[in-house]
């Protein structure tokens, strides 16, 4: 570790303790030198089903891309996921819009999609951007013809249940529009007035490390709810909502894109692990420049604290893994050791009773 980063974190690690709340470390620290024994596979929450069949794909030879993004597709063609590809919340317009990347660390490739419309496996996309391309990026129309010459099958993203849940939202944000809520609102499945407006940042990130010390990942998201139509997330930028880097580990954001885009998350998270942090530590040092940046009186609640979450995974080429949020409350997933399950975040912050 430098001394400025030492320095850093112990300042870090000092402010954070100041607030009493410093969790219980998740972070896999024994594992610093050397590769794993097996796959070590991280994810957002809702990727469960993702590590599981990503560490299986490893443990059978497969290569750790092709395996996070393999795990990322279930998720990805589950209508019953809001947050990402088929069934996402649409744009304001009532329009799916999904960003993904990419990045495969032994060859240090990158491939992204953003704005991408009636393509249910952006992740997908970006591979072939990657590897049929000589560019990182393609965003919106451009995107979509890239992804239809390749074959991939258009469908509406828009389910039944997201559409409801938009015009919901439509009718009901503001009473100085035309838009009419029904003078009896429509029945939940179970009977009762279902009144829900769901809104939020949703996403999977996926990072893998394998037994020889090989680390890909994978972000992938229909972004946040009732966005301005062209909004980009951190989801599909290298360096914010993914970073690779083969002589370090991977690492990936989920939450309000905008605060990782603005400190580069990914890429600082990474940077501290190269310089001596854990991942779990490097996790923390991203949310408290996240903090330290977030000087808008808007994004900060009366105490000074944001008004949002964060959360950071990261893996190393060493098969240490840690996951942190800025609130507690929440849990990451995992496969290591030859079991998958989801384990706390450490976090910044106590998340107050509502
Ligand atoms: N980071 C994503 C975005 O800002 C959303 C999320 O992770 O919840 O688009």
């Amino acid at each position: 570790m430098t001394n400025l980063s030492r320095r850093d974190f112990f300042q870090s690690t000092a402010a954070i303790a100041a607030t009493g709340v410093l969790a219980a470390a998740t972070d896999t620290t024994k594992a610093q030198t050397g590769t794993p024994s097996g796959p070590v596979v991280i994810s957002s929450a809702n990727g469960i089903r993702a590590t599981d069949k990503a560490a299986t794909m490893i443990r059978a030879g497969a290569d750790t891309l092709d395996a996070v993004i393999a795990g990322v597709n279930i998720v990805e063609r589950d209508p019953e996921d809001n947050s990402v590809g088929y069934g996402g919340i649409p744009n304001e317009d009532g329009v799916v819009e999904l960003d993904a990347c990419v990045m495969h660390g032994p060859t240090c490739r990158a491939g992204s999609v953003a704005s991408l419309r009636n393509i249910k496996t952006p992740s997908l996309v970006a591979q072939k951007v990657m590897e049929r391309t000589d560019h990182v990026m393609l965003v919106g129309d451009g995107a979509s013809r890239f992804a239809r010459a390749h074959g991939f099958e258009e469908t509406n993203l828009l389910t039944e249940k997201a559409r409801k849940h938009w015009l919901r939202w439509l009718e009901n944000h503001s009473n100085q529009d035309d838009w009419l809520p029904p003078e009896v609102p429509d029945k939940g499945q179970h009977g009762t007035a279902d009144l829900t407006v769901p809104f939020h940042y949703g996403t999977i990130n996926c990072c893998a490390c394998n037994e020889k010390g090989e680390v890909s990942g994978v972000t992938t998201t229909s972004g946040l709810s009732y966005k301005i139509p062209g909004r980009v997330g951190d989801s599909p930028i290298i360096g914010a909502g993914l970073y690779v880097d083969r002589h370090v580990g991977a690492a990936g954001s989920t939450g309000r894109g905008e605060a990782v885009i603005k400190t580069c998350g990914a890429h600082t998270v990474i940077e501290a692990m190269r310089h001596g942090m854990s991942p779990t530590e490097a996790c923390l040092h991203a949310l408290k420049r996240i903090v330290d940046t977030t000087t808008e009186k808007r994004l900060r609640r009366k105490d000074g604290r944001p008004n949002f979450d964060v959360k950071f995974y990261a893996v190393s080429n060493t098969g240490a893994y840690g996951g942190a949020a800025i609130w507690s409350g929440g849990k990451f997933s995992i496969n290591q050791g030859g079991t998958n399950r989801h384990e706390p975040y450490t976090y910044l912050y106590e998340r107050p009773e509502p």
